[in-house]
């Protein structure tokens, strides 16, 4: 697909970022592109749920959560183009991005691709991938009905996926590299209080073993080693930024690949912009990367009407 159109905005990511800064720009009468690889409402729709965002009592569903977003960009009518980033030329007043399955041209870009999970980077982790080895309770929790696993983390996402897997697993280690979790003490509660999970401190998964699938890990404990014989491992080891087509790009970012951008998310390059998880910032949540989409959204309007 090579369309001819100079929208105003190409979004780059469906999540909540890019889907805010959809509804801020259409609204504003902005001639937009989303452009998403998967589907709309990004990594939180591998999460089972979450209730931290205003308005939802009861908690809402990652995947339900996604189809609401959707919905709401239909019925504004906002172009939504499947596909996977493969270049993007961002100097310039006119900025191209080329997917696999099609090329476009923006007036600006907005980058709002979130995160990808850090890997574990132990032996088996790979080879195991999918046998085994997840890092998303989501999708793969009910394959491990009435199993032992192990849930890698000491973050909001290892405290949270660890609840959710509680309803399926007969035994679940949480391992943690330290004494203390790093996730909010609400979430430290919930798991503190289900009799089937132990959490082993001060220990880190050292190989994953399995002949076709996981079947046990070497761990380190206190400085001992030790095998734990389970099924599955899922891994929360924190993200890291995702946005390999900017690679080689000169675009100011802090020394974990986070983008860098003003409180208007103005990024080093002018008419370049990024909201959510991708850029540098305090708090990684739903709220906050909507929060950042619509004020891109809105900074590009001014940007372009000037107003
Ligand atoms: P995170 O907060 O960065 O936590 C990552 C955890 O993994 C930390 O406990 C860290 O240990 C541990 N870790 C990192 N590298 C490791 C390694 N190589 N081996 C063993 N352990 C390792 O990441 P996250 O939990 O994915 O959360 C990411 C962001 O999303 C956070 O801002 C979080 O608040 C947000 N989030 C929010 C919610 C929610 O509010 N409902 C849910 C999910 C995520 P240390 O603690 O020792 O560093």
């Amino acid at each position: 697909m090579n369309d001819k159109k100079t929208y105003d905005m190409l979004i780059i990511g469906g999540g909540p970022a890019g889907a805010a800064a959809a509804l801020y720009g259409a609204r504003a009468g902005l001639s937009l592109l989303v452009i998403e690889k998967m589907m709309l409402g990004g990594e939180i729709t591998s999460t089972a749920w979450f209730d931290n965002y205003p308005g939802f009592p009861d908690g809402v569903g990652g995947p339900e959560f996604g189809a609401l977003l959707e919905k709401q960009l239909a019925k504004l009518d906002v172009p939504v183009h499947s596909g996977d980033i493969e270049k993007v030329e961002l100097q310039g007043d006119l900025k191209k991005v080329t997917c696999s399955n099609g090329e476009f041209e923006g007036k600006t870009v907005l980058i709002a691709t979130g995160t990808l999970p850090n890997l574990l980077g132990v032996d088996g982790e790979l080879e195991l991938r999918g046998r085994g080895v997840s890092y998303c309770a989501t999708c793969d929790a009910a394959f491990f009905r009435g199993k032992k696993i192990v849930v890698v983390g000491g973050g909001d996402a290892a405290l949270e996926e660890t609840i959710f897997l509680s309803r399926f697993a007969e035994k679940i280690y949480l391992i943690h590299r330290r004494d203390k979790f790093r996730g909010c003490s609400w979430l430290q509660d919930k798991v503190q209080k289900l009799p089937m999970v132990e959490v082993l401190w001060n220990s880190t998964v050292s190989r994953i073993d399995g002949d076709r699938k996981v079947s046990s890990l070497q761990i380190m404990q206190d400085g001992n080693e030790r095998t734990l014989e389970v099924d599955g491992i899922f891994i929360y080891t924190g993200r890291l930024p995702n946005a390999p087509f900017l690679a080689g790009i000169d675009l100011e970012r802090d020394e974990r690949g986070y983008i860098l951008t003003t409180d208007k998310m103005e990024t080093s390059i002018k008419g370049v912009y990024a909201a959510g998880d991708v850029r540098q910032k305090f708090l990684r949540q739903v709220i906050t990367a909507a929060a950042d989409g619509a004020i891109a959204a809105t900074a590009i309007s001014q940007h372009l009407y000037a107003y």
